[in-house]
């Protein structure tokens, strides 16, 4: 009978240690760089909320701010990053050139807040995606540099990378490199992309490596050499996927799975 209630009490004890909620069975949070909609609003595109959602995370916006003590805060609530896509960035600033005619919008707090949280989430050892603008500012933030404006300033580029055609539809190939990331996340040697960008990674940040482009030669992903879990994409994965297409569901998913260790 001792014997028994001794049994007993091992199995409840075990239980109960098992039943402790642990990191790895939570879903993870997902923390996504926003931007000011006309100054009045923080916004997040509701595709990179339901991507995450769709992949088994919990999305949560992270407001600009110029204050490295409040960002430093958000980074301990997350436990990956998504650097989202929107603006150009400063190139004077950010990468030393002036200007070219056709570079768009800049918003100053907003590349200064993304590239001070990109790089203190980076130094943490946190998983970050960058997509589109995201991916050029993770190349420019850790001494690479862009082309201001693709038809302009990329020689023998014949592909159209301001698509007309919907979000949720690939317009032009993309050569994946086999090992790499993306290749790993997809499972695929190349695939039609959406494209919605007049810039582009133009020397590759120290430490980074090239990892898809489009036939033009045009980079459309990149990944932090002997990392798993910094990696960057031209396109715009998170609109397929808040349509139900599943195609680049893997990049989300296999965030989520990294923002869980
Ligand atoms: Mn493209």
């Amino acid at each position: 009978m001792k014997k028994f209630l001794t049994l007993i009490m091992i199995l409840l004890v075990t239980g109960v240690t098992f039943a402790q909620p642990q990191k790895s069975s939570k879903k993870p949070i997902i923390g996504i760089s926003s931007t000011w909609g006309g100054g009045t609003t923080t916004s997040v595109p509701l595709n990179y909320v339901k991507s995450v959602m769709r992949a088994g995370g919990v999305p949560v916006v992270l407001p600009i701010t110029d204050d490295p003590e409040l960002i430093a805060r958000m980074l301990e609530a997350v436990d990956a990053v998504i650097m989202t896509g929107g603006e150009d960035i400063d190139p004077l600033k950010w990468f030393g050139e002036e200007p070219h005619p056709a570079l768009g919008e800049v918003i100053p707090e907003r590349d200064l807040f993304d590239i001070t949280l990109i790089r203190m989430a980076v130094a943490k050892g946190l998983p970050v995606l960058g997509i589109c603008r995201g991916e050029q500012l993770m190349n420019v933030a850790f001494g690479g540099s862009l082309y201001q404006d693709i038809p302009s300033q990329v020689k023998g580029t014949y592909v159209k990378h301001q698509q007309k055609a919907p979000g949720y539809y690939g317009t032009h190939s993309v050569m994946i490199e086999t090992g790499s990331l993306l290749n790993r996340q997809i499972g695929l040697d190349s695939v039609a992309t959406n494209s919605f960008h007049h810039q582009a990674v133009k020397f590759v940040a120290p430490g980074f490596k090239v990892t898809a482009r489009s036939k033009d030669g045009v980079v459309e992903a990149i990944e932090k050499m002997g990392s798993s879990k910094v990696f960057g994409v031209q396109f715009h994965p998170e609109v397929f996927t808040a349509n139900n297409i599943d195609t680049f569901l893997g990049i989300f998913k296999y965030l989520v799975e990294e923002a869980k260790k």
